[in-house]
């Protein structure tokens, strides 16, 4: 019986320093070690908790999380687009994040409604133009791009592009799914060429001469123009941003965004993360290395993403785009968006 007295406390401070020197967050993120990692320390740096990060493909990470099921060591889920983080909270892998200074830190419409997820930076998808071959007032909105006068100058990617499906639910949102599709087969009357590559071809295209128009993340500009090869500056360089829908509803915006698992083991340290990568520092930080919108308005924006200049983003709900995915998918089909 003397001798259990002594055991127990040891056996507590044991647990106890177990639990302690534990602390660990599992993150799955569909974004490249680069681009979170250099945060991730920082991260582990302030808090002492340790971050182990698998990054993969967003949909491969989505269904193993929901292979895992309740075993899954993942506690938070990062991936990009709003369509894609709404596909994770239909398939049930996420919980509801109810946090005051996240609400505060982040716009309403740049969290899901039920609060499944929350914004981390903010991309635009605006349209660039060939300096020289256009002139830049005579685009003031998406819609203006079915526009005879555009016919063989477009290039854009394809519409198995999350990024341009959920621009097209955007504008089913804002003008209604008959407006949308005429807009879509005039779009796609104007092509230069068939909708081929990512967003950096289209934007090459545009720097070689190929196009006039393109529309493309901004971020993807952001890269040419900071590339250490010299041919990709000077491509970029040729190239002008038009924000679109100035006078309306302003220009589409899309998310990389954060999620906590269902089955989270560490939701505490989950949303520590959360707060710490909405804090100005970390979000100025984060947004500069891949050239994106800090989501906190209080944070710095980069001196690239600056230069591209002020604009006014559409502020519809994203989780709205998530929701209209399927019905912009059918509606880009039948106008012959390939
Ligand atoms: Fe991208």
């Amino acid at each position: 019986m003397s001798g259990s007295w002594r055991i127990v406390p040891v056996i507590a401070a044991l647990v106890f320093a177990n639990v302690v020197q534990s602390a660990e967050l599992n993150v799955y993120s569909s974004r490249k070690d680069a681009l979170i990692a250099p945060l991730l320390y920082k991260f582990t740096e302030e808090t002492g908790i340790d971050v182990n990060l698998i990054t993969g493909k967003s949909d491969a990470l989505l269904s193993r999380i929901k292979a895992e099921g309740q075993l899954t060591p993942a506690d938070v889920f990062i991936t990009v687009d709003a369509g894609r983080l709404h596909r994770a909270k239909k398939a049930g892998i996420l919980s509801a994040i109810s946090s005051g200074l996240v609400d505060k830190r982040v716009p309403s419409h740049f969290r899901d409604i039920d609060g499944m997820w929350v914004a981390l930076t903010i991309r635009a998808r605006p349209i660039f133009y060939r300096k020289g071959n256009v002139d830049p007032s005579e685009i003031a909105q998406y819609e203006d791009l079915a526009e005879n006068q555009w016919k063989d100058r477009i290039c854009v990617r394809s519409s198995n592009s999350i990024y341009n499906q959920s621009l097209t639910a955007s504008m089913i949102e804002a003008e209604g799914e008959k407006v949308t599709e005429n807009w879509v087969r005039g779009l796609i009357a104007n092509l230069a060429r068939k909708p081929a590559g990512g967003d950096t071809d289209q934007l090459k295209a545009v720097g070689a001469g190929q196009c006039d128009l393109a529309i493309a993340n901004t971020y993807y500009l952001g890269r040419l123009l900071t590339s250490k090869n010299p041919n990709d500056q000077a491509l970029a360089k040729k190239l002008g941003v038009i924000w679109p829908n100035q006078k309306d509803r302003g220009t589409h915006v899309n998310v990389s965004g954060f999620g906590i698992t269902k089955h989270a083991k560490n939701r505490d340290e989950a949303l520590r993360l959360l707060t710490f990568m909405l804090s100005d520092e970390a979000q100025s930080y984060y947004a500069e290395i891949n050239h994106e919108y800090p989501v906190v308005v209080s944070a710095e924006r980069s001196k690239v993403i600056s230069g591209f200049g002020d604009f006014k983003m559409d502020t519809v709900n994203l989780s709205i785009l998530g929701e209209r995915n399927s019905q912009a998918v059918r509606l880009m089909d039948r106008g012959g968006w390939r």
